[in-house]
């Protein structure tokens, strides 16, 4: 059955295609390399505990910043040495090849903040905040508007650059802006109009920068207690309805307008369907499993994709 065709944000062919240096290939101890007194940069880092699908190789460089000084250090040191900069938030919606990925790799997962402005009922959150921390965190406040995002695996950054949705709800509908560091490495500001938000799509998908933070709209003055309850209720339908604990990317593909995309999958007769070490989910179609060995998920996914129709997955080292 043909659907529509998907946007590609981020693909797990460019990735296979990014086979970085036989030095990582090889592992090699390369000593870490100071870029600030608390920040390193490290050679050869499995992404495979990185990644909720818990598959791929090794980011050629590896950091952590943990504030902006230490971020634009890490990029000056990979625009020095002509490298590629990929951002990774919680991993929870890519898909990293055998071969790993080349240049450097910046972990936003240390960009914590948490920055309430009462007046406005307005919160500037960093990117690398988990999503169902801040989810619990505002119920706690009695702020609603973020009670959906309680079952996402992923960060504040990712959320962003994806427009995670669920429950008829996304990032975008919340987001005022942004900010960013731009390749120059200053801090630039971008409104939710200039990010170009789409169903599982921003600008930031074909046009890369750093997410530091974001600031939200939410309504306070709601009771904590019946916040907590509508938020345990999502996190309540995400166990019962997808394999939550399994290793996975979540949902694969993007939903098509006619049907969705499990469901597509499923009347394929390929709930159970395994291929080289991943499964189709017999519980949600449009999950593929990591089987708990190595695995070429690419397997799998090209299948639902040849046999229903469906475009390339929704992000690129991604589902
Ligand atoms: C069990 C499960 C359930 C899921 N359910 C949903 C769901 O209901 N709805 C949904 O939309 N998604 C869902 N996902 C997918 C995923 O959790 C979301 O897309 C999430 O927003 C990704 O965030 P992340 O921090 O893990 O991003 P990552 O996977 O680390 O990265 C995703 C993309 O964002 C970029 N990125 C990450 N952080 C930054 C940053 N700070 N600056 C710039 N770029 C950055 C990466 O380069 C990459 O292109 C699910 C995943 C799993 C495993």
């Amino acid at each position: 059955m043909a659907v529509s065709r998907n946007t590609l944000a981020l693909t797990v062919d460019r990735l296979r295609g990014n086979r970085h240096s036989d030095a990582a290939a090889t592992d090699v101890r390369i000593p870490p390399i100071a870029i600030a007194d608390s920040c390193a940069i490290h050679a050869n880092v499995s992404l495979a505990k990185l990644t909720s699908f818990r598959v791929g190789g090794q980011a050629q460089w590896f950091v952590t910043p943990r504030s902006v000084e230490e971020l634009q250090r890490s990029l000056q040191w990979a625009e020095a040495e002509g490298l590629p900069v990929t951002f990774l938030g919680a991993g929870s919606n890519l898909l990293v090849s055998d071969q790993g990925i080349a240049g450097l790799t910046i972990a936003a997962k240390e960009l914590r903040l948490f920055q309430r402005d009462d007046e406005r009922g307005q919160v500037t959150i960093g990117a690398g905040e988990p999503l169902p921390r801040v989810a619990w965190k505002l119920a706690k406040m009695g702020w609603s508007g973020f009670e959906w995002v309680v079952g996402i695996p992923g960060t504040i950054g990712g959320a962003v650059v994806m427009n995670a949705g669920a429950h008829q709800s996304c990032v975008a509908d919340n987001l005022i802006s942004i900010e960013t560091l731009n390749s120059a490495g200053d801090r630039e500001t971008l409104t939710r109009e200039e990010l170009q938000y789409s169903y599982r799509t921003s600008r930031l998908q074909h046009d890369p920068r750093l997410v530091l933070n974001a600031t939200f709209q939410f309504e306070p003055g709601h009771d904590p207690q019946t916040l907590k309850i509508a938020t345990n209720h999502h996190l309540h339908h995400r166990h019962t309805t997808q394999p939550y604990t399994r290793p996975s990317c979540g949902s694969v593909f993007r939903n098509p307008e006619s049907h969705s995309a499990g469901w597509l999958i499923e009347h394929c007769n390929l709930k159970g369907f395994q291929l080289g070490g991943a499964e189709v989910s017999e519980q949600h179609a449009n999950f593929i499993l990591n089987g708990g060995n190595a695995v070429d998920s690419s397997r799998p996914i090209d299948r639902a994709r040849s046999m229903v129709g469906l475009a390339s997955p929704r992000s690129e080292n991604d589902r």
